[in-house]
């Protein structure tokens, strides 16, 4: 039998606590720590898309992975009746006019993914959504139900830690631990709210539409480089503007706007493994789908620290695949 490792987990977001939880149930003893507010990061700003299918097709890094996307898709299901989440299946809807809807249907059929004609637009069943905000709660809930200790603070490589999983996001203070982390860029995002309820996620050209508990929400913007919480007008603008062009009523209102910092690798997919560090693991740079891909980067991570199998998709997201020669397995 193992002796029970010991793992600190920096950060509170989504990787972090689905990698919390995992190593929890695995038999680890865990601490996350986090200096933030809680659901100060990305993963309270998300629109908590489970976007496979949507995310592939229209997003040109994104487009090679469908597969692994939808892998962690499936994970969901079992993950959310774990913590008690609701997922909203109502297929994601696309409006747009006839050329680009049949630019979609090309993507749709070159991923191997249905898309359904409908008097309003095409209708993917392959994505959900979650509320984000509930799914780190009822995340903190379930963690600590495991055992996890919550502490607020910056974690630091502890002499009688078996491994630190640096699930940061975008901050790179702990890089002299795991350089590959300079790999990651910030990404800053822009998301507006409305009041008024929707049904469905809607999908354009230019933005999406989703319902959310604080109304619905237009998002969202993709500024490289950025890694400052400042709102910018001109970005607010440019969403008010989409936002208008799908629901007449919003023009006069003033929407809430609220701005969080992705972090993307260069291929667009999250680092996930060991770092340069023994003893360190990465769960960071999930980009546009750290809610998506949280289940599965939190599966791998306890397989890393377990020695388990990290599966199959261990090579496709090893923090070491962009130096080349290193003879990953
Ligand atoms: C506007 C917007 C919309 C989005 N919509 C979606 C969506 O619909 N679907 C989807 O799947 N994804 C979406 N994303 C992306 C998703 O939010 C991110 O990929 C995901 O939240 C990243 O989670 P994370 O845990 O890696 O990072 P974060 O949520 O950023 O959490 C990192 C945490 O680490 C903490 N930290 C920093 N330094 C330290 C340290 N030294 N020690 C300890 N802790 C530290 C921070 O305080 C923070 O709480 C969206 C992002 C944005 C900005």
């Amino acid at each position: 039998m193992h002796r029970t490792r010991k793992v600190v987990v920096a950060g509170a977001g989504a990787l972090g606590l689905t990698s919390a939880l995992a190593l929890a149930r695995a038999g680890c003893d865990v601490s996350v720590l986090d200096p933030a507010a809680w659901g100060e990061n990305a993963s309270g700003v998300a629109a908590g898309m489970l976007a496979p299918a949507f995310e592939a097709a229209l997003d040109p890094l994104s487009r090679p992975h469908f597969a692994l996307l939808r892998d962690a898709r499936d994970l969901w299901t079992s993950l959310a009746r774990e913590i008690g989440l609701e997922i909203d299946r109502t297929p994601a809807l696309a409006v747009g006019d006839d050329a680009w809807l049949a630019g979609l249907r090309a993507a749709f059929a070159a991923i191997g993914a249905p898309l359904a004609d409908t008097a309003a637009g095409v209708q993917s069943p392959d994505d959900w959504r979650i509320e984000a905000n509930y799914a780190l709660d009822a995340l903190r809930a379930a963690a600590q139900a495991h055992g996890v200790r919550f502490m607020r603070g910056k974690a630091a490589r502890t002499q009688d830690t078996d491994f630190l999983v640096i699930a940061t996001g975008a901050a790179h203070e702990l890089a002299t631990l795991a350089p590959e982390l300079n790999r990651l860029q910030p990404i800053k995002g822009h998301i507006l709210h409305y009041p008024g309820g929707l049904d469905t996620v809607i999908r354009t050209a230019d933005a999406y539409a989703a319902p959310s508990a604080r109304g619905r929400l237009v998002g969202a913007s993709m500024e490289t480089g950025r890694d400052d919480l400042d709102v910018d007008p001109t970005q607010v603008a440019i969403l008010h503007a989409a936002a208008q062009r799908l629901f007449r009523d919003v023009a006069d209102l003033e929407p809430q706007v609220r701005v969080g910092v992705r972090a993307g690798a260069p291929d667009g997919l999250p680092l996930v493994g060991p770092a340069a560090t023994p003893g360190v693991l990465i769960a960071a740079g999930a980009r546009r789908n750290g809610w998506l891909l949280a289940p599965l980067v939190a599966r791998m991570i306890a397989a890393y620290a377990m020695g388990d199998d990290p599966g199959p998709h261990a090579a496709t997201l090893h923090p070491k695949r962009f130096e080349a020669a290193t003879g990953i397995a």
